[in-house]
């Protein structure tokens, strides 16, 4: 294609409206525009490396075994009735009404929209295992849409579904698509990990999300690198210490603190560490009720572990109110000792301490020496913090490390939180009934673009993986010589005859903007074409990624290419 045939808006300057380089760069490269906030129009050259992704993940898909179908993008309330989750999806779910005054939603995922297929329309066990998938858009109403593409509040989803008779099928069915989805991310050249995650609104039993390594992920992510352990630090099991302090109980002591409230503020008064600290943290649930956790000084607090041992939705730190009502003492004092009428939770770490610094419930005072069972009671212990780097793997076999990453895809063990809710369900070989065995399975195709993006450019520009950038090569004349446009046209047609997608500047630009535009776009290889080497019988191969030139004859050009082009695909 030749430059001036494709709309491509590049932008000279960086837009303001973007925090992140993938946001910044497909702005700049005119891959993307805003329509409002969280919804993009995508420009042809956007669209190309979309289509490219949804290419593998279909052709991997389909190598898989599943089944490609398009469900409706509208949905109507009663299916998310069923469910619960007309209610439960709360303000993420985009809701509207037909003219009937019948209440609709945009779909944020299919799971209703697919089980309601699967029990109208599936009835016996030979019809199974059956995988389901689909590449459409999602619309959820994000609270904080941003990052261009990666946050969006309309955006290109991969979904898929698959229905087994047996839990043995439903884990080969999962299995298949863990594997597809590994086959998926190695194929588009992007550096990826799976890890194990949480399940978050879709719930079910098990999940693990693939995470696209760039310092500026959103998400933390905790691995072994010399084992195979991997998990999303919200999931990341912590196990108990195996070192319980043995230091002699000292006696309990209220010392002054005037105005100490943060744990280096109290440490550096009473020239303690934050490991000799706990932290008292009041949290109010969805129910209404107030709970007080204990975290070690130097420990982080996960809400999502806290959440689930008390089985509840919702978890917010308590209000400057709640806390004076409770502790009687304005936040920042907060303790165990003398707390009624709440329950009392303590991560594992606190039953290996002694001695410890803990809040007074008072004003501008703390207690030392606080031990647990002698001055307060803990009602059980548990993993309540976040895993960090130097912590042991959950089996103790080896050590984290700490990685940020973007979660482009997930895949959940569903079980029959579905089915029982919707009732769909099979005959088996003796005609009884059962619930068909479900998990499901996404791919953020748009969060891949923008992944590739934050993972791979450098201070000039977006710098493609070749399985999934828009064009191959960039082909560049800089002088405009009546040799350079002949060699140029030959050259863009050998291209596209040995199957290279093609890009000609054609533009009649300095040469300096060709380069800058060259660089921004991204494109693996461009082809400089200029009267100097012409004259030496050679062209300048450049690889975008390394800058390194490469001085070709034009008869070697295209097999060089070939070769470097089906390399890097496989690399
Ligand atoms: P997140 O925690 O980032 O909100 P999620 O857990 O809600 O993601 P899923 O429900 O698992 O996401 O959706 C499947 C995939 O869809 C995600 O792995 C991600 O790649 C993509 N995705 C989810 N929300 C968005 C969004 N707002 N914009 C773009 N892609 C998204
Ligand atoms: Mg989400």
């Amino acid at each position: 294609m030749r430059t001036s045939e494709l709309f491509v808006p590049t932008l000279r300057e960086d837009p303001g409206e973007a925090e992140v380089p993938s946001h910044r760069l497909m702005l700049r490269a005119g891959m993307i525009r805003k329509v409002a906030a969280g919804i993009y129009t995508y420009l042809p050259l956007g669209l190309r490396v979309i289509r490219k992704i949804e290419q593998i993940i279909r052709e991997e898909l389909l190598r898989a075994g599943a089944q490609e179908l398009l469900m409706p993008i509208l949905s109507p309330a009663e299916l998310w009735r069923e469910t619960g989750r007309w209610d439960f999806y709360g303000k993420e779910l985009f809701r509207c009404r037909d003219r009937h005054d019948r209440e609709f939603c945009l779909g944020p995922t299919h799971e209703e929209v697919v089980t309601d297929l699967f029990r109208r329309e599936v009835r016996s066990y030979r019809q199974l295992p059956l995988t389901v998938f689909q590449i459409q858009t999602k619309f959820r109403d994000e609270i904080r849409p941003r990052f261009g593409l990666m946050r969006a509040r309309e955006f290109i989803m991969k979904d898929a579904y698959s229905f087994d008779a047996e839990m043995t099928g439903a884990a080969k069915s999962y299995q298949a698509m863990y594997d597809a989805y590994h086959r998926i991310f190695e194929r588009t050249g992007l550096r990826f990990r799976a890890v194990e995650a949480d399940t978050g609104l879709i719930g079910g039993t098990s999940s693990h999300e693939f995470m696209v390594l760039a310092d500026t992920g959103e998400e933390l992510i905790v691995y072994d690198p010399h084992g195979t352990y991997a998990a999303n630090v919200e999931r990341a099991e912590v196990p108990p210490p195996t070192e319980i302090s043995i230091e002699p109980l000292q006696p309990l002591q209220k010392v002054h603190t005037p105005g100490a409230k943060t744990v280096e503020e109290v440490c550096a008064l009473l020239g303690a560490t934050p490991d000799r600290l706990v932290k008292t943290l009041l949290y109010t649930t969805d129910r209404g009720t107030v709970v007080a956790v204990l975290i070690r000084g130097d420990h982080q607090a996960n809400e999502i572990k806290i959440k689930r041992y008390l089985g509840v939705h919702d978890l917010a730190l308590a209000d400057a109110e709640t806390v004076q009502a409770i502790t009687h003492a304005p936040p920042g004092f907060a303790g165990p000792i003398g707390l009624s009428h709440v329950r009392i939770l303590a991560d594992h770490a606190i039953r290996a301490m002694r001695n410890m610094i803990v809040g007074a419930n008072e004003a501008d005072a703390h207690y030392i020496n606080a031990n647990w069972d002698r001055d307060f009671q803990v009602e059980a212990f548990a993993d309540f913090r976040q895993a960090r780097a130097g912590d042991p793997t959950p089996d103790r076999t080896g050590t984290l490390h700490c990685a940020r990453g973007i979660e482009v895809g997930h895949v959940f063990m569903l079980g029959t939180k579905y089915s029982e809710k919707m009732g769909a369900t099979f005959l088996d070989a003796h005609g009884s009934e059962h619930f068909v065995i479900m998990g499901c399975y996404g791919i953020g195709v748009g969060r891949t673009v923008a992944a590739a993006v934050e993972q791979n450019h450098d201070d000039k520009g977006i710098i493609w993986p070749i399985p999934i950038a828009p064009f191959h090569v960039h082909l560049l004349p800089v002088t405009p010589s009546d040799a350079i446009a002949h060699l140029t046209e030959t050259l863009y047609h050998d291209l596209q005859r040995a199957g290279i997608d093609v890009l000609w500047d054609d533009r009649d630009e300095r040469a300096g903007v060709k380069f800058n535009d060259a660089d921004l776009l991204g494109i693996p290889y461009q082809i400089i074409l200029g009267d100097k080497g012409l004259a030496q019988g050679t062209v300048d191969l450049k690889e975008r990624k390394t800058g390194r030139i490469e001085k070709l004859s034009p008869s070697s050009l295209i097999s060089s290419l070939v070769d470097k082009l089906s390399m890097g695909a496989k690399a």
